[in-house]
Formats: C-alpha cells, sequence, structure tokens
C-alpha cells in the first residue's frame, strides 16, 4: 500500500461539499505537488491529513494504518504554513520548540533537535531573536525548522512561500528542494506557484472544485494535459 492514501475523501461543511470523493496517493519519500484556484480545498485536504479537519467520509491512510479517526499528534505528520504563522513574543528557540515543549520534550533532547534543525536550516545564529529581527527567508526557515524537531514522517506545506518576495521564493525553493533530498521524507506541497509545482514534484495533483482533475508527473500534465483547465494551470507560468 502508499505510504500516504486519502480513499474516497468527501468533506462537507454544512450542506457545501468542499471535497468530492477524493483519491490520492504520496509513495514513501515521494513530494507531491497539490495545485488548483483559490477555493478548490486544498488547504482542507491537508487539515485532514493532519488530522485538524475531521472526514465526513472515506479514509486516510498513513504508513500502514488507518489514521481517519486519531489525534493529529499521534500521526507524526508536521504542517508549515506561511511564516507569519510564528509565535512574535518568542524567540528563535522558542518557536522551534514549542511543540517539544508541550509535549514536556526533556531539556536536553530539545535542544539537541534544536541545533541539529538549526544546522539544517543554517540558522544556528538566529536562535535568540525575535521573529521581527528576521527576514522573510530567516522567518520562513524557523516556521519549517518547528516542523523539522518534530521529526515527522510526513511534511504538509500550505503555500509557505506565497508572502515572500520572487527572490527569495525562488532561494526558498531550492532550500525546500535540498531538506527532501536530506530528509528522505514524504512531502505534500500545496502551491498556486506553477514554477515550484513543475520543480518541486515527483507528481502534480490538479484539484478543481473539490474534486481531482488529473494526476502525473510535471512532464506528464505539461505534455498531455486531460483538458484545457489543466493545461492552463501547468502550461503557463505567470
Ligand atoms: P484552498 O486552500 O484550495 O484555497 P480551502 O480548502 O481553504 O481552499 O477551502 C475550500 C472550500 O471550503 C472553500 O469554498 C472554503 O470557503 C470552504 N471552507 C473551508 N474551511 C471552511 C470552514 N471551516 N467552514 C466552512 N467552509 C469552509
Ligand atoms: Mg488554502
Amino acid at each position: 500500500m502508499s505510504f500516504l492514501k486519502l480513499e474516497k475523501i468527501v468533506k462537507r461543511f454544512g450542506d457545501a461539499t468542499v471535497i468530492d470523493h477524493v483519491d490520492i496517493t504520496a509513495e514513501r519519500g515521494e513530494f507531491v505537488v497539490f495545485v488548483g484556484p483559490s477555493g478548490c480545498g486544498k488547504s482542507t485536504l491537508l487539515r485532514m491529513v493532519a488530522g485538524l479537519e475531521e472526514v465526513s467520509e472515506g479514509d486516510i491512510y498513513l504508513d500502514g494504518a488507518n489514521v481517519t479517526d486519531t489525534e493529529p499528534a499521534s500521526r507524526q505528520v508536521s504542517m508549515v504554513f506561511q511564516s507569519y504563522a510564528l509565535f512574535p513574543h518568542m524567540s528563535v528557540h522558542d518557536n522551534i520548540s514549542f511543540g517539544l515543549r508541550m509535549a514536556k520534550t526533556p531539556r536536553e533532547e530539545i535542544d539537541r533537535r534544536v541545533a541539529e534543525a538549526a544546522r539544517i536550516l543554517q540558522i544556528e545564529n538566529l536562535l535568540q531573536r525575535k521573529p521581527r529581527q528576521l527576514s522573510g527567508g530567516q522567518r520562513q526557515r524557523v516556521a519549517i525548522g518547528r516542523a523539522i524537531v518534530r521529526n515527522p514522517k510526513l511534511f504538509l506545506f500550505d503555500e509557505p512561500l506565497s508572502n515572500l518576495d520572487a527572490e527569495l521564493r525562488s532561494q526558498m525553493r531550492v532550500e525546500i528542494a535540498r531538506l527532501h533530498r536530506d530528509l528522505g521524507v514524504t512531502m505534500v506541497y500545496v502551491t498556486h506557484d506553477q514554477v515550484e509545482a513543475m520543480t518541486l514534484a515527483d507528481r502534480i495533483v490538479v484539484l478543481r472544485a473539490g474534486k481531482v482533475e488529473q494526476i502525473g508527473s510535471p512532464a506528464d500534465l505539461y505534455e498531455r494535459p486531460d483538458n484545457i483547465f489543466v493545461a492552463g494551470f501547468i502550461g503557463s507560468p505567470k
């Protein structure tokens, strides 16, 4: 079975069906990118995988177990949002270690894991700063550091670079590709940036109004889009 499997997932908010029988898989170590217009359900899908949102129908399997109704903390899934999700009053060290401190992880282990994440992200010299003393790219590294220290088996990224300027975005895109290579961990990544999708993805899932429109490698979608909608999303960088 695939490392991550979403099986016939339906999500309703009241009368509105926002995810409509979606089947998606990710293999161990794979980098899967979700693209699609605003409101098509990308964030809702990630939130269900993370356990932050209940599914209305269907099942989610992760690493051989059905996790559909399990607690978020037990899933070993880390989610990275846009960088403004940092705690402004806490130092970089305390932002990164927040989840570990909540889980009553021993002090020495916290320090070891924070040091390791800081090394990977090259922010060792920033650990005592507050978020307001960081650049946008540094803040985003801290947000990723917070995910890394939890040692997840699955990373979820929800448009993590969308509030960075173009230059930083391309720099962080390279960093994320390196992180994926170095950690070898499965990643599911939401973006509306074609360049990010084409360069990062092993496979791209094109979503439209709560349904899967097409799934394929970047080359598949670029060369053989099933329809004009997919072609419009993948074909022409904005
Ligand atoms: P995307 O991330 O692709 O922009 P979302 O997953 O945020 O889309 O939203 C998908 C749809 O679900 C949208 O129509 C949105 O308005 C709706 N939605 C998301 N969260 C809620 C909620 N908590 N209550 C009601 N509707 C929601
Ligand atoms: Mg979203």
